[in-house]
């Protein structure tokens, strides 16, 4: 790692930082490797109604490394985005959702996290779309979690993405909302199906009288724009019982289910 100095010297980098590059590339060289071995894997978490009916699942990316153990995606979806191979991840992923939902006996829904480069990435909906015709899947059983922060980024290019992904049948998800900075004026504009309540908010239910506030009025937004709310992150069931009682359609959590291999839950997908 050579550097060049200010008079055009040539200088060795400090040895901390060089450490630190070797590392990183490492890691990027272990994860391409994992892509292209299948050692991604995808865990399913149900979602549920109030009368305790499963929806769907949504896909949670895990990386099982027989030296390191099981990586978390908080590490690597960002390692791939930095290191080039958020495509070949994110294509990965979708595909093998996709491939485990249309095997399932009952026609449940199955989400999908995009990270914000694979959703401002040209090739997108190329890619669902020839997912689902693979895959066999019904359009409408798929369903696309994507961020606040990619309507604020280019809302004119967001806007004509998802334009294009609704187009194809899918629906549309807004993951972790009320943590980014997404104005409201967005939301009746773009064409989403899920507001997903961020679960800070769900955790300080009974905590603060702030998050019964936000949450409450969270789900009266989304149901006057016509938008089905789900809650994320439900550990308890007071936390349950006041999602049902606020109206909220949806509720996912350790509570009702972790996010566990596709076969764990076998009983409610019909096999
Ligand atoms: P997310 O999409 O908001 O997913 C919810 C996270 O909360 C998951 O963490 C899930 O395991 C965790 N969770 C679910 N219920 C509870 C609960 O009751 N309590 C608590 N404390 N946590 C709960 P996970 O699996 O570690 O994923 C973290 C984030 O990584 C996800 O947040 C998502 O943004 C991202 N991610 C996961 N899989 C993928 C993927 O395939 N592609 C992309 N682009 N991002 C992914
Ligand atoms: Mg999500
Ligand atoms: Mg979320
Ligand atoms: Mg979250």
């Amino acid at each position: 790692l050579l550097d060049l100095g200010e008079r055009g010297d040539v200088r060795i980098a400090d040895p901390a930082e060089a450490g630190a590059d070797g590392e990183r590339l490492a890691f990027r060289r272990h994860l391409r490797e994992a892509i292209e071995t299948g050692a991604i894997l995808l865990q399913y978490q149900p979602q549920f109604r109030a009368n305790g009916e499963v929806v769907g699942f949504e896909a949670l990316a895990r990386w099982r490394d027989p030296v390191r153990g099981v990586i978390s995606p908080a590490t690597f979806i960002p390692a791939a985005e930095e290191g080039g191979l958020i495509a070949a991840l994110g294509a990965h992923v979708l595909r093998s959702a996709c491939r485990e939902a249309a095997g399932w006996k009952k026609p449940l829904r199955i989400a999908v996290n995009l990270s914000p480069l694979e959703f401002e990435s040209d090739e997108l909906p190329g890619l669902v779309e020839a997912v689902l015709g693979e895959t066999g899947l019904d359009p409408e059983r798929l369903e696309l979690e994507i961020t606040e922060g990619v309507m604020v980024t280019d809302a004119v290019r967001a806007m004509a993405t998802l334009s294009r992904l609704r187009a194809l049948g899918v629906r549309i998800a807004l993951d972790d909302f009320g943590t980014g900075y997404s104005s409201l004026s967005y939301l009746h504009r773009f064409p989403l199906t899920t507001l997903k309540i961020d679960r800070s908010f769900v955790a300080t239910l009974g905590v603060t009288l702030e998050a019964a506030a936000i949450t409450r009025a969270v789900i009266q937004l989304g149901h006057a724009l016509g938008i089905e709310v789900v809650a994320e992150g439900v550990e308890t069931p007071e936390q349950f019982d006041f999602l049902i009682c606020e109206g909220c359609d949806l509720a996912q959590g350790y509570l009702l289910g972790r996010p566990l291999d596709a076969s764990a839950y076998a009983h409610l997908t019909g096999g």
